[in-house]
């Protein structure tokens, strides 16, 4: 049964979708990386206007803002980020959004003279969505679901309560942001545009109840080794070779705890870059962990194995520079049960089955919780995201819009009747 606006949601998602809006980390020092996302942020900041909402795009920060004030007292303010870029795929645009009503789980031709078949033997999840309205690309390009089906869903949400005026709820401020999968977006937002929210949610990947709030702590290094170069026939006792340093720390470093044999909630330290001759060495690591004590014992190992091979071959022969790129969602939640119990709360009361999951990357929602407001994420519905195989269905965007609209009623209820007290549950 819809909640929201089937049209509003299909022809805003096919109308967003069709907008070129790709970041591309090359132009990492534009902000945004690409202007065709302004148009579409500054399209958006326009729209909600029609939804009661103030909203403005703040071009140092490139975030389209909007605000629905409060209809009600005593709840405090809340917000749901979306972004409108996609994920850099090869340029053959423009993107053609394919609508299959009342889809039968039957296997769809995308592009045939390529060979492009979105078949449910492949992906066995399109047999879930039978009877819906299923939206998919021509095979060519993506389509966008990631995140445009997110703009789409919250989009539906504000038109409902802009509808639905007896839904209680407090402040409500949207965020439409750029350069998200290329890691940028979330670093550049101004909680400022956000005052008083207490917290929010992205509404990215994942299906109708999937939830996300912890995902990796993660640091980068970059380890640089000097030898020292004589004649190999006048070598002894004074050539130091910067490779075979390297191969020492290669050696000494776990070698069980690497990516490839690493899922779940465990953590690793992953070499993403060898490079060394005589005179010199370069080492590339990234380090991850879910958990923070695992994770600065795994930054400790590395400055300690450093530190030895310094007194070895001299301190001088080292640089380390080892650098945070985010932190886990769940560092800023594990005090603040109410921010996960409440979006669960509302899957269940919109008829989804709450499906928490680790996340083994990062999201928007890194940043934005370490600038102070916890960001679990939500979904956008869809699947097979960043390729040509890439769907959606509006019925899954209206879930989204559903959860929303649930959220901002029961956050106001229980603000008012008294919230949720119950600790976070460990789902691994
Ligand atoms: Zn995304």
């Amino acid at each position: 049964m819809a909640f929201s606006d089937f049209d509003f949601l299909e022809k805003n998602f096919i109308h967003y979708a069709k907008e070129d809006t790709q970041s591309k980390y090359a132009n990492k020092d534009q902000v945004p990386t690409t202007p065709n996302q302004v148009k579409m942020m500054k399209e958006l900041a326009d729209q909600v206007k029609d939804y009661d909402l103030e909203s403005y795009y703040n071009e140092k920060t490139a975030f389209a803002i909007g605000h629905l004030a409060a209809n009600t007292a005593g709840v405090a303010p809340i917000g749901f980020f979306a972004h409108v870029d996609t994920v850099e795929f090869d340029d053959r645009f423009p993107i053609r959004p394919q609508v299959h009503r009342d889809y039968q789980g039957q296997k769809l031709a995308l592009d045939e003279a390529n060979g492009i078949f979105l078949d449910p033997e492949e992906f066995p999840d399109l047999l879930t969505l039978k009877g819906q309205t299923l939206i998919t690309s021509d095979g060519k390009t993506v389509l966008g679901t990631d995140d445009k089906a997110g703009v789409a869903g919250l989009l539906a949400a504000l038109k409902y309560l802009h509808e639905h005026p007896e839904v209680e709820h407090g402040d409500i401020y949207v965020a439409f942001g750029p350069d998200e999968e290329i890691g940028l977006g979330g670093q550049r937002f101004d909680p400022a545009d956000f005052p008083g929210v207490e917290f929010a949610y992205t509404l990215d990947n994942g299906r109708p109840g999937d939830f996300e709030y912890e995902t990796f702590n993660a640091s980068a290094a970059d380890l640089t080794i000097k030898g020292t170069v004589v004649h190999p026939g006048e070598a002894y006792g004074l050539l130091v070779n910067a490779t075979t340093i390297m191969t020492e720390f290669l050696a000494a470093l776990p070698q069980d705890q690497v990516p490839e044999k690493s899922r779940g909630h465990e953590g690793f330290i992953m070499v993403t870059d060898a490079q060394s001759s005589v005179d010199s060495a370069h080492v590339g690591l990234i380090i991850r962990d879910f958990d923070w004590d695992e994770f600065l014992a795994k930054e400790d190992l590395v400055k300690k194995l450093v530190a030895s091979l310094g007194e070895k071959y001299g301190p001088d022969r080292f640089q380390l520079d080892l650098r945070r790129q985010y932190e886990n969602i769940y560092n800023g939640v594990k005090d603040r049960p109410y921010v996960v119990n409440l979006a669960l709360d509302s899957y269940e009361k919109a008829g989804l089955a709450p499906n928490v999951q680790t996340f083994r990357g990062g999201t928007d929602g890194n940043f934005i919780t370490k600038k102070g407001i916890p960001t679990p994420n939500l979904f956008n519905g869809g699947g097979n995201y960043h390729g040509r195989y890439e769907y959606v269905t509006v019925e899954q965007m209206d879930k989204l819009a559903e959860v929303l609209v649930t959220i901002a009623d029961e956050h106001a209820r229980q603000s008012k009747e008294g919230q949720d007290k119950r600790p976070l549950e460990k789902y691994w």
